[in-house]
């Protein structure tokens, strides 16, 4: 709209301030967004609103760190202008536009479909699977919804139908944000703790996929979770990092651990056997809402459902030096971001 690239435009309004190798939706600091709301005509206090931080302090029931992940904030990935992820999209959203835009909501990583078109959201372009990256639009394209990288139209993507209960999750995840409080086990809580039990319960659902007990197999399938298979088992890597199938598939199973009474939640949790060890990891903290089940499970360690591996002599297998690789990969992506 304004005849030049993107970079063009920011480079003028921001000399010297290279913001697209930074999270712009986190927030924009005081002195910038007051060169941004001269130019622009929007008040300071509105382009302020249209980024994630109100939502986030919410969340995390204090400002998250500049530099860490912020939770349930979907991580861009950034190298320079290149990013690996963090904006998702509708393409039927985009197509009823009259100016396409990608909305706010797409950056949290509670949002997996669109609940008026009942889709799942997209997080790459489907003709060539690079991440969505407006940014990096030249001058002449038609307008944001285009991929950077094969300059695809992304209004005309395709996506899956998306389940239901997911988008129930969503639905209640986003009543929580913007309420500031919400229930769980028969109380209300605030939207901080609220947001760390969804996210215990997503680790719970993880670890039984990377390290499965009797208990804890026993506690999710009797509550009709399915534990994906397919989300790679590194851990550190949270929820802000999945793409968006493998947080479908997580949330949907917090949802329904979610759903429980506090009743079904302690008869299950009976009934499985699982420890205080089997609940929680070592060095995890347990959120309020789930804390005061700890003391009624027993102490003594679980056996795992699977005999520890012996190590063989010679080079390590294949898929532990994959799993190796992909740590190193994950600690050097942090270091660079
Ligand atoms: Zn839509
Ligand atoms: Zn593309």
């Amino acid at each position: 709209m304004q005849g030049c690239d993107p970079l063009v435009l920011t480079g003028w309004l921001w000399p010297g301030w290279r913001v697209w190798t930074l999270d712009a939706d986190r927030g924009i600091p005081e002195e910038r967004l007051a060169v941004l709301s001269h130019v622009s005509g929007a008040a300071a206090e509105t382009l302020r609103a249209a980024t994630i931080e109100p939502i986030a302090v919410r969340i995390q029931g204090e400002r998250p760190d500049a530099f860490s992940t912020w939770p349930w904030t979907l991580t861009l990935g950034a190298r320079n202008r290149k990013r690996n992820g963090g904006i998702q999209f509708c393409p039927a959203c985009l197509q009823a536009d009259d100016t396409p835009y990608f909305r706010l909501p797409w950056r949290f990583a509670w949002h997996t479909g669109c609940v008026v078109h009942k889709t799942t959201l997209l997080d790459r372009c489907g003709a060539c699977a690079a991440a969505v990256t407006p940014h990096r639009l030249s001058a002449y394209a038609a307008h944001a919804a285009v991929c950077a990288t094969c300059l695809k139209n992304l209004q005309k993507a395709e996506p899956e139908p998306c389940p239901p209960a997911v988008l129930a999750f969503q639905q209640a995840a986003d009543q929580v944000a913007l309420k500031g409080f919400g229930d769980c086990y028969g109380e209300t809580w605030n939207a901080a703790t609220w947001f760390a039990t969804a996210d215990f319960l997503a680790s719970l659902i993880r670890r039984a996929n990377r390290s499965p007990t009797q208990g804890l197999t026993y506690l999710l399938r009797s509550n009709g979770v399915v534990v994906p298979r397919h989300i790679p088992p590194i851990p550190g890597t949270r929820i802000e990092r999945l793409r968006v199938e493998d947080r479908q598939d997580l949330l949907a199973g917090v949802w329904r651990l979610l759903n429980l009474d506090a009743k079904q939640l302690r008869a299950t949790l009976k009934a499985s056997g699982i420890t205080r060890q089997g609940w929680c990891e070592k060095e995890q903290s347990v959120p309020e809402p789930l804390a005061r089940f700890m003391p009624e499970l027993p102490e003594s360690p679980e056996r795992s459902a699977y005999p520890p591996r012996k190590r063989r002599a010679g080079g390590r297998p294949r898929h532990e030096v994959v799993l190796m690789m992909n740590r190193l990969q994950r600690k050097l992506e942090l270091r660079t971001q």
